[in-house]
């Protein structure tokens, strides 16, 4: 329907530029109607005219629709928790390719807290957690008495992610079309805007069927520029098997499968040279004991505080008046767990400006469990952990056009993935906690400067794209008229002129 009104506006501005000229031109002066001008005077001489402002309309036009097929083409690919050193334990082909064909960076320091719903928000927005404002998988917000939780219809209420804008929505108002495949966050109304295309988060939906809906998206005279897709794999059997279970090895090669699926779709789709796609994941895994077990119930009453979010970080929230009662109850118990005043929070966590970060949080060493007591089921791995850890950092491989060959970075921060993804796509990023100076060289050359594409409604856009076709057609409609005006003065007289045609035909 959209399509549609823009054709009537292109025809009558079409129609309104022929009007203009026709009105303007010699042919429609006093002195040399149209009715005593004969038609071959008209098809030798007005014919040509209309063609010319025509054919300069359509070039336009077709410029107009090149520049749209130029747009570079970004498909942004996580496998949840794949621990960055997976590839190298079994034979990752696809991977392997991937690497070869384009760039691998070894060590991708990642947002804390290295959970699910704060890193995958980073990769979209390169903001941290303290400035996206998801700041956990679980969260209370004490600003508006409401409680988050990844796993409930709380995710959907959209005034928890808007504290940032991601990237699909920044590409749509740019007049461009985005699409996403389960990637959190992706089905819900942020800012109002939904991804152009997207599925609504359902774990059962084959990973084959997300793929396929975005080779969809990515094709055709609609095709989308930015996609974004998500599977739930190898995180989850790396929480039920812990990492260092040799069960693991099945679940990564058939993640290297699903690579090589994607691969195979976007070759028969004839996307492969042409999409760029950057494979990565939110963080790592590390593997748990049941003899690292720090039990809360030990030092402090739970009628003492709100345990928010789960190990390995927790929000402790204390009641009124209890705060230093707490702290003082929980400092120094056990020397693998540090508890913070919120406001002693180390500077380089950046986690600590943000009403949603509790006033006391606890943060456990690796292989650490905090719990409030060991009733309930325990994991073999988990992740959450300081993001300087090497366990918790994830992989990351892309190729495409924009992408160098074999190259291989030693190291960058998950957050400069954005402006990377900017330049990709000609987008002005928003501002942001990354740098695309520190992954500039990932590129095939340095990116001329592109101009800033405005922040503005597409309907906006359009109406300038009209305007400049309008001017322009009405700048050659005027020096047409001009050189025909020069042109008059070196004809004969304009008696002589009007015998000669008004002539009857025989
Ligand atoms: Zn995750």
């Amino acid at each position: 329907m959209e399509e549609g009104r823009k054709l009537r506006q292109v025809v009558v501005v079409v129609e309104t530029v022929k009007n203009l000229l026709k009105a303007a031109s010699p042919a429609a002066s006093p002195d040399l109607t149209a009715s005593s001008r004969s038609p071959f005077h008209r098809k030798t001489c007005i014919m040509p005219y209309q063609s010319c402002i025509l054919t300069c309309l359509l070039v336009l036009l077709q410029t107009s629709s090149s520049q749209q097929e130029e747009q570079s083409q970004l498909l942004l690919v996580s496998f949840d928790g794949f621990r960055w050193d997976y590839v190298n334990r079994v034979p990752t082909p696809n991977f392997r390719a991937l690497m070869d064909e384009g760039v691998q960076v070894e060590k991708v320091e990642n947002t804390y807290i290295t959970k699910t719903y704060p890193n995958h928000y980073t990769l979209v927005t390169g903001l941290h957690a303290e400035t996206h404002g998801i700041i956990a998988n679980e969260m209370y917000d004490p600003i508006h008495n409401q409680s988050f939780s990844m796993e409930g219809p709380s995710v959907y209420d959209a005034w928890w992610w808007e504290e940032a804008v991601p990237l699909w929505v920044t590409n749509q108002k740019a007049g461009r079309k985005s699409g996403a495949a389960m990637w959190p966050g992706s089905d819900v109304a942020i800012g109002g805007t939904y991804p152009t295309h997207y599925m609504s988060y359902n774990a059962s939906v084959p990973f084959e069927t997300r793929v396929k809906k975005l080779i969809d998206w990515f094709s055709g005279p609609k095709a989308i520029n930015f996609g974004v897709l998500y599977w739930e794999e190898p995180d989850e059997s790396g929480h039920n098997l812990g990492p260092e279970s040799s069960q693991m090895d099945a679940v990564i090669a058939d993640i290297d499968d699903k690579l090589g699926f994607l691969r195979d779709k976007l070759k028969t789709a004839d996307l492969y040279d042409k999409v760029n796609l950057i494979v990565t994941s939110d963080h790592g895994m590390t593997q748990l004991s049941h003899d690292k077990i720090i039990e809360l119930d030990t030092y402090v009453s739970r009628d003492l505080y709100t345990w928010i979010d789960k190990s390995p970080v927790v929000g402790i929230l204390p009641k009124e008046g209890k705060l230093e009662e707490v702290y003082s109850s929980l400092k120094n118990v056990n020397p693998n767990m540090a508890v913070y005043k919120k406001e002693e929070i180390p500077d380089h966590y950046h986690y600590r400006h943000n009403a949603r970060i509790m006033p006391l949080i606890i943060e456990v060493k690796e292989g650490w469990t905090v719990m409030q007591n060991r009733n309930g089921s325990l994991m073999l791995g988990n992740h959450g952990y300081n993001n300087s850890l090497r366990s918790m950092q994830p992989v990351f491989v892309a190729r495409g056009p924009a992408f160098r060959r074999a190259y291989t970075k030693a190291s960058m921060c998950s957050v400069d993935l954005y402006p990377l993804m900017c330049s990709i796509l000609g987008l002005k990023p928003l501002p942001n906690n990354g740098s695309l100076s520190s992954v500039q060289d990932l590129l095939v050359e340095t990116p001329t400067p592109k101009p800033v594409v405005p922040l503005v409604p597409r309907e906006t856009s359009y109406a300038w794209a009209v305007g400049s076709i309008f001017g322009t057609a009405l700048v050659i409609g005027f020096l047409f008229i001009f050189v025909q005006q020069v042109t008059q003065r070196q004809l004969p007289p304009l008696h002589l002129s009007n015998s000669e045609i008004t002539q009857p035909l025989l």
